[in-house]
Order: C-alpha cells, then sequence, then structure tokens
C-alpha cells in the first residue's frame, strides 16, 4: 500500500467526443477529466485517467497493479469493453482495490460479473429534479454530506433495481416524478470495496456538484485496500497440531 492514495478514473469517453452531443458542452474533456480535477483537489490523492479507446482500455497490469482504487463510468459501449481487461479488473478488486461504479456502470461488464445478477432497473429521461438523502449519517462515505441535497436535473433511475441486498446503503434517491432508487450502496467481493452510485448522467452537470464531488473523494478513500493480496488455494495436508482419533 502506497502512502498516497492512487486513483485511476476510467472512462468510456464515447459521448463527449461526438461534435453535436450535450455532454461535450457540459464535459468538453470528457467526464473522467472532470471527475479527476476534482479528486486531484484531494489532499494525499495522486490520480490518472484511462479511457476506452487506448490500448487495453488504458486498464494494463501495470496500471491496475499501480491502482488502489478505480471508478468506472461507461454507457454506451459497454459491450466494447473486453472480456480478457474485465477479468484483470475482476481480479484485482477480489485482492483488494477498490471499485466506484457510477451512474450507468451498473450495466457495465465488470459491476454485473462483481453482483452477480441482472442489475437492471426502472429509468426515464426527463431531466427531472432528484433527491439524494443520506441514510447513515455515520457512514465514512457520508462524511460532510448533508441530510439531503438536492440535484437540480438528473436522468430518473428507479426501483426495482436487481443487485443483491448493499452490505450498508449510505444513500437513497428520490426522483419528481416519483420514484425512489438506492443510490449509494456498499458491497465487499474479496479483499475488495465497491461503491455504486446513481447519479451522473452525461448531458447534466453532475459531476461539477460539490456534493457528489466530496460524495466520490470519501468513496475513494473508503474503498482504498486494507490488504492486497490475491485469495490462494492451501492445500493444508500438513495439520497444525496431530489430528488424534
Ligand atoms: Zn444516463
Amino acid at each position: 500500500m502506497s502512502e498516497t492514495l492512487r486513483v485511476t478514473v476510467w472512462n468510456e469517453f464515447r459521448h463527449e467526443k461526438k461534435p453535436t452531443h450535450k455532454a461535450r458542452e457540459v464535459y468538453p474533456d470528457g467526464m473522467h477529466a472532470a471527475i479527476a480535477k476534482a479528486l486531484s483537489a484531494q489532499p494525499g490523492f495522486t490520480v490518472r485517467t484511462a479511457t476506452l479507446d487506448e490500448p487495453e482500455h488504458g486498464l494494463t497490469q501495470a496500471v491496475l497493479d499501480s491502482t488502489d482504487v478505480l471508478t468506472w463510468w461507461g454507457h454506451c459501449a459497454h459491450k466494447e469493453v473486453g472480456d480478457e481487461v474485465v477479468e484483470r479488473v475482476y481480479r484485482r478488486v477480489l485482492a483488494g482495490m477498490g471499485l466506484i461504479c457510477l451512474h450507468s456502470a451498473h450495466f457495465s461488464k465488470i459491476f454485473i460479473k462483481l453482483m452477480g445478477s441482472s442489475c437492471v432497473l426502472r429509468w426515464r429521461e426527463a431531466n427531472e429534479r432528484t433527491r439524494v438523502w443520506t441514510i447513515e449519517p455515520g457512514h465514512p462515505i457520508a462524511e460532510g454530506i448533508p441530510e439531503q441535497f438536492v440535484i437540480p436535473h438528473d436522468e430518473m433511475y428507479g426501483e426495482r433495481f436487481d443487485i443483491p441486498a448493499p452490505d450498508t446503503l449510505v444513500f437513497v434517491s428520490w426522483f419528481q416524478g416519483g420514484d425512489v432508487f438506492r443510490s449509494g450502496c456498499c458491497f465487499q467481493r474479496g479483499n475488495g470495496r465497491i461503491f455504486y452510485f446513481c447519479p451522473g448522467h452525461e448531458t447534466f452537470p453532475v459531476y461539477h456538484q460539490p456534493e457528489v464531488q466530496r460524495i466520490i473523494a470519501n468513496a475513494c478513500r473508503w474503498a482504498r485496500p486494507l490488504v492486497s493480496k490475491p485469495a490462494v488455494v492451501v492445500n493444508a495436508k500438513q495439520p497444525l497440531e496431530p489430528i488424534v482419533p
């Protein structure tokens, strides 16, 4: 484990490259640039970015081996993420790397593989107001976050969200149209901590919002590896003590 927290911000980075896409107005350098900029302002964070169209999606073994926490945003190109890269990320999570899955990353190959469920949900693009409620104020990811805050416009994600019951549910979101959603969910798989956070549709400036930036930074700190080693099979043929019938 390093002294600093080494975060890699991964983004599919496709919407923002399309000349007429609204995401380009909101995130001219890509969502990863906005997320990385906010995280870089945190003391003790070393932040780099990686995107889908880089060789190996920017997630070589060397990059992952030197990553404490990986954040993931993907939407229209989940299927283009190579299975070998997904497997590599999966093994790193089981060994101890933290993973923060944002918004439409609920349908990423890596999130579905780690959850073992369909991860389907209700959705609606209606520019509606959403209110994020902090329901575990004592959790490290909620540090400095008010009881509730408003995101003026976002895509609606609603229940049922087909995930296993989270280990801890930190945030629940309400949407103007009446839906509710488990929007901040903690999981552990192997040695790795996983946080799913719902806000962040690509056409709204959600990742420019201070509360959202703080939650992602808190989540990175929370997901920092406590150990970093893969699970191994042990043949314990030599008992520690004589086995006397
Ligand atoms: Zn969206």
